[in-house]
């Protein structure tokens, strides 16, 4: 039923459209094109110009086709991660890789790959189905921006797929809440051999909180990290600022909440513990806090009646379904914070986000069978 030597000529072609965050110009055109002649109705949102991209989200509508229904998303995102310049794909073996000086843009093409081939399939077999919207956003990559700027009010339906994880035959339902963090951290400077006593250092006061503060693995549903840290001017000066970077993430939002808590009192303890009377002025570094609200987190129950349709149809072919929960943020935690219950599904994708990025056809059409059994039952 899938054809195999379609799917990878498909994925060749794609594969080879460099698709930067922001530069999502010419795959736009092409899948617009794609869409179309499998007998979509495709749309351009007014996400790109909010955001700066090349283009905006691109959303195609099937029609039902001999068979009532609710709609069903599907959804991938068209950006990929760099280095992204000249894709070349090359296939052996079975297997997709780049040449080896970019990625290979599997995350997320072997999904977009995957829901062509299963409509190609639908329209030649004639199979029933009920309406299906497409949903490709940009910038996934950078924040979840297309997805965070998508016009919902073009979307009708309320259960979704986001074909977006390593894997095939697997299923993601949970999904954390993270916050970003930045700490600006502002002591007092002073020469550092002739009057060390005058200053306060901001980059002791960053190496001592850090050092207090709990980080990594915090427990079985929450990490932090602290990513970036900037500062300092020479060695010969007590260093008067420091930027630091960090990030959150909890599968339960009180958890996320306390442990964001917890990084913020880590600056603000170790300002007061490093105050130095300075002249008969006590000084303390002052520590301005940002927290962003990066992606809420996604649960969805795994009675869910989108969960209930993959089963159902992986038993059906007689597949043995995993489902699981995942430790980053994706598009989905958006859809589902706007009404669309969605679930991330496996595209076979492997090593993703690096130039070792490789996917197997046979992963691919083993998906892309999958969604036409989903796209027959929904
Ligand atoms: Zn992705």
């Amino acid at each position: 039923m899938i054809n195999s030597e379609r799917l990878a000529a498909e994925f060749a072609r794609q594969a080879a459209i460099s698709s930067p965050s922001f530069g999502e110009g010419e795959i736009f055109r092409y899948l617009t094109e794609r869409f179309r002649r499998l007998g979509g109705e495709v749309v351009m949102d007014g996400a790109g110009a909010q955001i700066g991209s090349e283009s905006g989200n691109l959303i195609a509508f099937f029609a039902a086709d001999g068979k009532e229904g609710e709609p069903l998303m599907l959804s991938v995102h068209m950006d990929t991660v760099g280095p992204a310049e000249g894709v070349a794909p090359l296939l052996r073996d079975g297997v997709f890789t780049s040449a080896g000086e970019t990625v290979l843009g599997a995350d997320d093409k072997a999904g977009i790959v995957e829901i062509i081939e299963a409509l190609e399939v639908m329209r030649e077999q004639g199979i029933p189905h009920g309406p299906i919207e497409v949903v490709v956003t940009i910038c996934e990559e950078v924040g979840l921006l297309g997805a965070k700027h998508l016009d919902y009010s073009l979307i009708r339906s309320r259960r979704g797929l986001a074909l977006d994880t390593s894997g095939v035959d697997l299923l993601i339902h949970r999904a954390p809440a993270a916050n970003k963090m930045r700490f600006e951290i502002t002591g007092r400077e002073a020469h550092a051999g002739i009057s060390p006593e005058k200053g306060v250092s901001a980059i002791e006061v960053a190496s001592r909180a850090i050092a207090a503060m709990d980080l990594g693995r915090i427990d079985g549903e929450t990490t932090a990290n602290i990513g970036t840290l900037h500062g300092g001017q020479a060695t010969n000066i007590v260093a008067k600022k420091v930027v630091v970077e960090g990030e959150a993430r909890s599968h339960d939002p009180d958890k996320l909440a306390r442990q964001t808590a917890h990084m913020v009192a880590c600056f603000e303890t170790a300002a007061r513990d490093l105050a130095r009377d300075v002249d008969g002025e006590v000084i303390v570094a002052e520590v301005k806090t940002e927290v962003m609200a990066d992606y809420p987190r996604m649960a969805v129950p795994l009675d869910g009646s989108i969960i209930r349709l993959v089963r159902e149809a992986s038993a059906r072919m007689g597949r043995e379904l995993e489902i699981k929960g995942a430790g980053g943020g994706s598009d989905a935690n958006i859809f589902n914070v706007h009404g669309i219950e969605t679930v991330i599904l496996g595209t076979g994708m492997t090593n993703v986000h690096s130039v070792d990025e490789c996917v197997r056809v046979e992963d691919m059409a083993r998906v892309a069978g999958l969604l036409v059994e989903i796209i027959r039952l929904a």
